[in-house]
């Protein structure tokens, strides 16, 4: 069993993960145990994005869906997807459900006993598993359940990476992280900064970003707040390549509120099931099932000729008891803020949603820099192209974080633990400056993309 080294003024591990998504947790998962594996997370554990995925994940249903599945994404994405990684995607989305039940998710099944699909906009059919409205909990909670149970992985949560460490041939080293006094990491911090928090440099043979979205740089967002890019901001200054960071999703149907904080999502698959928008004099002017970006931007528009701030969503079409257990926490949501979805129709508005952009990766989930990976929505493997198909970010996540763990398994040889021999830390010592440098240059660099496309 290898180990982990809390040493003097640094921690050491074979494999640092920075994220407990789905994307962290699935790779953990997928690699030897004879590697000592440390995953890092800002928050707690279970506040990540992966816990708030409502509407469900994408399957091949049969060979005969290939073509048509092949042909949604590539349509939803405007055709600028990695055709390559779209393949892969789809090829290996059966294995990664039978993966996710044996770790005891369970999926809607219809009544002879077999899995049940819902529906979502763009798709042709119904290929999309679901576990009533919340099946990213139902899928993250099981992993990380599974992943507690691995005596070569450990997590620490309220640790943050601020930065990677470079190694002398360019290679990624590991990672800079700031932890609290209280975490098993503080005994082995090089210095304390001026939020009093601890720098602990943690070197590592092989590094993963798995940070999530950028939901944190939006005012109106559906993301964790503290899911602010940082793996960008880093990429930025080392010179990793990035791809497509304008590529952002906004999602038509975020609940309408006065009160501050995230956007609650009403889920695709409530247009899927019959759900239609209506504008202010309770027409509808839009067909419900267009791509996400189409019917956002039909949203925006009759927003701006009501003079209102939100449309209305009616789900009088759907069932009432489809809605009380398929949807049951959008209707608990939905009364919180005074509305009863099963009666009237909820005001809902767009919000920023889904990165489609990211860290560039190839079809194993490995960065620009040597030893550096990224999954899940960090990172950019080309799958979504322009806008992403509803339900197929959390079989994206899931299929390139194994791809991760195996391109680490079979090149980590007998590579050697990189060391600590002490290094500049003042760049990490005020952090709240740090993070507000990280915001504006990521802000800076998506409009810089933005501008060039549009030239
Ligand atoms: C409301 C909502 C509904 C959704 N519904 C669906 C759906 O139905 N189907 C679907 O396929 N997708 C859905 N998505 C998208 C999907 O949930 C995400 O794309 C996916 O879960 C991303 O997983 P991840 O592992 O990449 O990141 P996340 O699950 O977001 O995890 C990111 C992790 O990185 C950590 N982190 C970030 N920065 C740092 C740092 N500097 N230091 C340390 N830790 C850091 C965070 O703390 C967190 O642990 C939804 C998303 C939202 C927000």
């Amino acid at each position: 069993m290898a180990g982990f080294v809390f040493g003097d003024g640094f921690f050491s591990c074979d494999v640092a993960i920075v994220g407990t998504g789905v994307g962290g947790l699935y790779c953990a998962l997928n690699l030897p145990e004879t590697l000592s594996v440390a995953l890092f997370t800002k928050a707690a554990a279970e506040e990540c994005d992966s816990y708030l995925a409502q509407g469900g994940i994408c399957m091949l249903r049969d060979d005969g869906d290939y073509d048509s599945y092949f042909e949604d994404t590539m349509r939803a994405g405007h055709w600028e997807n990695t055709k390559e990684s779209v393949d892969i995607m789809i090829r290996s989305s059966r294995d990664v459900i039978s993966d996710l039940v044996s770790y005891g998710t369970q999926f809607e099944k219809e009544a002879d006993g077999s899995l049940a699909f819902t529906r979502e906009g763009a798709h042709s059919v119904p290929r999309i598993l679901f576990h009533e409205d919340v099946t990213g909990r139902e899928i993250t909670s099981h992993l990380l359940s599974a992943v507690r149970k691995l005596r070569n992985v450990r997590i620490f949560e309220n640790a943050d990476m601020l930065d990677i460490i470079e190694k002398e041939d360019g290679s990624c080293g590991g990672i800079i992280v700031s932890a609290t006094g209280s975490s098993p990491l503080a005994k082995s911090a090089s210095a304390r900064n001026f939020q009093g928090r601890h720098i602990v440099p943690v070197t590592a043979k092989r590094t993963v970003w798995a940070c999530g979205g950028i939901g944190g740089l939006f005012a109106h967002s559906t993301n964790y707040p503290h899911l602010t890019g940082d793996a960008l901001a880093i990429s930025l200054r080392r010179g990793i390549h990035l791809k497509d960071v304008d590529y952002i999703q906004i999602h038509p149907t975020t609940l309408y509120s006065k009160k501050p904080g995230r956007a609650f999502l009403v889920s695709e698959s409530v247009r899927g099931e019959g759900g239609i928008l209506l504008d202010a004099q309770g027409k509808r002017f839009t067909d419900e099932l267009q791509p996400r970006d189409v019917v956002s931007g039909a949203i925006f528009r009759q927003m701006e000729k009501d003079g209102t701030p939100f449309v209305r969503l009616s789900m009088e079409r759907i069932p009432k008891d489809v809605i009380m257990t398929h949807f049951r926490h959008i209707y608990e949501r939905c009364l919180d803020e005074g509305f009863d979805c099963t009666k009237e129709p909820i005001p809902v508005v767009p919000a920023q949603h889904y990165f489609m952009g990211g860290v560039a990766v190839n079809s194993d989930s490995l960065t620009s820099k040597g030893r550096l990976y990224a999954v899940g929505e960090t990172s950019c493997n080309g799958v979504h192209g322009r806008n992403r198909l509803a339900s197929n970010s959390l079989l994206e996540s899931l299929v390139f974080a194994k791809r991760a763990a195996l391109s680490i398994a079979s090149g980590i040889g007998s590579d050697d633990a990189p060391s600590w021999n002490g290094g500049d830390l003042s760049a990490y010592m005020d952090e709240k400056s740090l993070a507000d440098e990280n915001r504006a240059a990521v802000l800076a660099e998506i409009e810089r993309a933005k501008k060039a496309r549009n030239g």
